[in-house]
C-alpha cells in the first residue's frame, strides 16, 4: 500500500472519509503513491496512514508523544518529521522507508508555550518555529542549539519561510504580519504588513511569483505583492467565516482558501485584478455635501442634521446612506459578495463586471488545516471535528495540472 497520511489525531479513532469530490466529479481518484498530510491537533498521538491494496486506509504508525501535538512539519526527502507540542518542545522523528516505523531522534526546547507553526529548512538545517510564547525561534538541528529568537507583541500564529533569502513571514493575533530576515544568530525586521482587522489564521508564500497571501479572522484574504515592491495589495472577500488555510497553485495561478465554516473558495488569480481603494476622510458626503454627524459647524451653518458616514467600496469616497443605497458585487476588486457602492459607481458597473472570479465549494466541516498534493490534484482538509477528508481537486484546478507536470 502506499497512499500515506501522516496525522496527529485524537483520543478516539479518527474517521477517514474519502469525500473525494470537487466541482463536477464524485469519483474517487486516489492514486497509489506516497502522500503526506499535515494535520494539527491538540492530542497526543501521531498516526501515519497507508492506503492498502484493498483501497482502505490503515494506520501503519501509531505513536504516542509526551504532550499534545500542536504543529507538524514533514520533509519528504529526508523523511524527517517535526512535531510541535503544547508544552513548547519540538520533537524530531525519522520515518522508515516503508512508512511502518518512526524513530525518535531529538527534542528541541523551542518555546515556553504551545508551538503554533514549524518550518524545516534543509539548506541551513534549521527548524524555524512560532509559538504562543510570542516568539519566533530558529534552532540548528545538528547542534540542537537555539540560533536566535525574536519576540512579538502578540501570539505568533503562523509562519512562512523563503529558503533562498532566509526571510520569515510571521502572522500574529493582532492581525499584523512581520517580515524578518534571519541570520546565523540574529535577525532584522524588514517590514510589517498591516491590512487585516483580526488575527492571522493562515499565510502562504509563493517564492516564484514572490507573492504572500494571508487569511484572517476578519473573513478576508489579502495578496501582498512583495516582489512588485510597490506595496500593491489585493483584497479577496468571499468567505463568511475565519480564513484558516491557504494554498496557491503556481501553475494555474489559483488560490485556494478554506474557512472555519467549511467554505472552500478557489480564486482565479490569472486575471487583471484591481486594488480596492483607500477609504477617504471627509466631514460631509462627497456626493450630496450633507454634513456627517461629527461636523457640528456645518450642521449649525446649514441647519441640517448630521448623517452617518459610509464608504463606497469601489471609489472609496465618504458617502451618506442616501447616496449609497445600492449594493453590488465587484469581483475584480475581490468583492464576491454584494457591498455598498455609491450611486455614481453603481451606474458604471456593467453586468459583465459582476461575473464571479472565484468558485465556491462546501467542505462540510470546519476546516482547520489544508494541504494540497499538487502532482495528484488531491486536497486534504482536516477539521476541528477530527475528520480528515481527501478531495479530488482536478475538476476544480483543471486538466492543465496533469499536462503541466508531465511535460517537466
Ligand atoms: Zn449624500
Ligand atoms: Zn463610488
Amino acid at each position: 500500500g502506499s497512499l500515506m497520511l501522516c496525522t496527529c489525531t485524537g483520543r478516539w479513532d479518527p474517521v477517514l472519509m474519502f469525500h473525494l469530490k470537487g466541482g463536477t466529479s464524485d469519483n474517487a481518484k486516489v492514486k497509489n503513491l506516497p502522500f503526506i498530510v499535515s494535520l494539527i491537533s491538540l492530542y497526543r498521538t501521531i498516526r501515519v496512514w497507508l492506503k492498502r491494496d484493498s483501497g482502505q486506509y490503515w494506520p501503519s504508525i501509531f505513536h504516542t508523544v509526551s504532550a499534545p501535538c500542536s504543529a507538524i512539519s514533514y520533509n519528504s526527502d529526508s523523511k524527517r518529521i517535526f512535531i510541535g507540542q503544547d508544552n513548547g518542545a519540538i520533537v524530531e522523528f525519522l520515518v522508515a522507508e516503508d512508512f511502518n516505523k518512526m524513530t525518535y531522534v531529538k527534542t528541541y526546547p523551542a518555546h515556553q508555550n504551545r508551538v503554533s507553526a514549524i518550518v524545516f529548512s534543509p539548506e541551513t538545517e534549521w527548524i524555524i518555529s512560532t509559538g504562543h510564547d510570542k516568539y519566533l525561534s530558529w534552532i540548528c538541528t545538528r547542534s540542537g542549539c537555539l540560533q536566535g529568537r525574536h519576540c512579538f507583541s502578540a501570539w505568533a500564529s503562523c509562519l512562512q519561510y523563503d529558503v533562498e533569502t532566509q526571510h520569515a513571514f510571521v502572522g500574529d493575533y493582532s492581525g499584523q504580519i512581520t517580515l524578518l530576515k534571519l541570520e546565523q544568530n540574529t535577525c532584522s525586521i524588514i517590514s510589517t504588513l498591516k491590512g487585516h482587522e483580526g488575527s492571522i489564521g493562515a499565510l502562504w508564500w509563493d517564492p516564484i511569483h514572490r507573492l504572500l497571501f494571508s487569511g484572517a479572522s476578519d473573513h478576508s484574504v489579502i495578496m501582498w505583492d512583495i516582489g512588485g515592491r510597490k506595496g500593491r495589495t489585493l483584497l479577496l472577500q468571499g468567505h463568511h467565516d475565519k480564513v484558516q488555510a491557504l494554498y496557491y497553485v503556481q501553475l494555474t495561478r489559483q488560490l485556494i482558501s478554506c474557512a472555519a465554516d467549511g467554505g472552500i473558495v478557489v480564486w482565479n488569480m490569472d486575471v487583471q485584478r484591481e486594488e480596492a481603494p483607500q477609504w477617504q476622510e471627509s466631514d460631509s458626503c462627497q456626493n450630496c455635501n450633507q454634513p456627517f454627524f461629527w461636523n457640528l459647524k456645518q450642521m449649525w451653518d446649514t441647519k441640517s442634521l448630521g448623517l452617518r458616514q459610509h464608504h463606497c467600496r469601489k471609489c472609496g469616497k465618504a458617502i451618506c446612506g442616501k447616496c449609497s443605497c445600492k449594493r453590488s458585487t465587484y469581483p475584480i476588486m475581490g468583492f464576491e459578495f454584494q457591498v455598498r457602492v455609491c450611486d455614481d459607481c453603481f451606474t458604471t458597473i456593467k453586468d459583465e463586471d459582476r461575473t464571479s472570479l472565484a468558485t465556491f465549494h462546501e467542505g462540510k466541516h470546519s476546516i482547520a488545516h489544508m494541504h494540497l498534493d499538487i502532482t495528484r490534484g488531491l486536497m486534504v482538509t482536516c477539521g476541528s471535528d477530527r475528520i480528515v477528508k481527501i478531495w479530488d481537486m482536478t475538476p476544480v484546478i483543471g486538466c492543465s495540472l496533469a499536462t503541466g507536470f508531465s511535460s517537466h
